[in-house]
């Protein structure tokens, strides 16, 4: 019998998620199927009771649920309740269980790339629901500071109170002394998606060090990421990060390793048939 996972969220007709999914179950030769569940928020709740049907391992949860659907499952991973956030639902005999892989998913690139993480100076931009999961990250590995900016200084603030860690500050020039000694800029607002916006102006990259890490969560090509490399810094995107965290909800759903560089390939393609080559 065929197998069924999916993605719940609203609107997911953009998701690169099946694409890198799927190519994972099929190398595997596992009988499942990954498909999109589009969600409004008034149906959340009956979304999630037909995860209790026969044949589904489970799901992944996005924009606008990962909050809410804390509310629906039955059991909480500690890094879930700690996020306050789900992206990642296991189907088990227990229940239906909510994971927060974004955590892991955040870290996985810099660690593959040898970074420090204990050693970072890190700039933070944006404190939404993807920047609390990259505080959650450094809260449990500790860098060596932390700023947290943010155009609602109120909740850039709530979250240094919350978690103890960092300072807060709006985005403004008061961010141009931390930029000058930060190792890792991180954009995890959802400004730059349209491939002309940007959180902060572009010529504040002028100030970083020049090992700095530009990296953007955003998974396609901002102006941002390509100002960065044109000053010659080092770049990341938030396609390793995207991958990475389907890649541990893939190990959470089939308690199996995944297969990391095929999902990579897979996701790399999709994109580039969305978006053009280089995202
Ligand atoms: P949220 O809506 O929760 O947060 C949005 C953030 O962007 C807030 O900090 C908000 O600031 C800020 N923002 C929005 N508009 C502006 C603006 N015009 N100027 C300055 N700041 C602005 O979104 P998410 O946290 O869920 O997602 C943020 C980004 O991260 C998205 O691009 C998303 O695709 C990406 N992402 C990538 C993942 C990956 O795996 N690669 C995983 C999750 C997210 P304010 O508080 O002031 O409104």
């Amino acid at each position: 019998m065929m197998k069924r996972l999916g993605l719940i969220g609203y609107p997911v007709e953009h998701s690169l998620s099946p694409a890198f999914q799927q190519a994972a179950l099929d190398a595997l030769g596992i009988p499942a199927h990954y498909e999109l569940w589009p969600t409004p928020p008034a149906e959340l709740s009956t979304r999630i009771a037909t995860l209790r049907e026969p044949n589904v391992v489970g799901a992944n949860v996005t924009v606008p649920h990962k909050e809410a659907v804390t509310r629906f499952v039955d059991s909480l991973a500690p890094r879930a309740l700690r996020a306050g956030a789900v992206n990642t639902i296991v189907v088990r005999s227990t229940g239906l269980h909510g994971d927060n892989t974004d955590i892991p998913g955040f870290l996985f690139p810099l660690t593959r790339r040898g970074f420090p993480i204990g050693d970072l100076r890190v700039v933070l931009l944006g404190a939404g629901g993807a920047a609390r999961a990259v505080v959650v990250a450094f809260a449990d590995h500790r860098c060596r500071s932390l700023v947290i900016a943010n155009r609602s200084l109120a909740r850039a603030q709530a979250l240094v109170a919350e978690f103890g860690l960092g300072r807060a500050l709006p985005l403004g020039t008061e961010l141009l002394p931390e930029l000058a000694t930060a190792d890792l800029l991180v954009n995890a607002t959802s400004v730059g998606w349209d491939g002309h916006s940007s959180p902060i102006p572009l010529e504040w990259l002028d100030v970083l060090p020049s090992h700095a890490l530009v990296y953007d969560l955003t998974y396609r090509q901002t102006p941002l990421l390509a100002a960065a490399h044109a000053r010659g810094l080092a770049t990341l995107d938030g396609l390793e990060m995207l991958v990475a965290q389907g890649a541990e909800s893939f190990r959470l759903w089939f308690q199996m390793d995944p297969p990391y560089e095929l999902m990579l390939r897979a996701a790399t393609d999709a994109r580039a048939r969305r978006f053009g080559t280089n995202g």
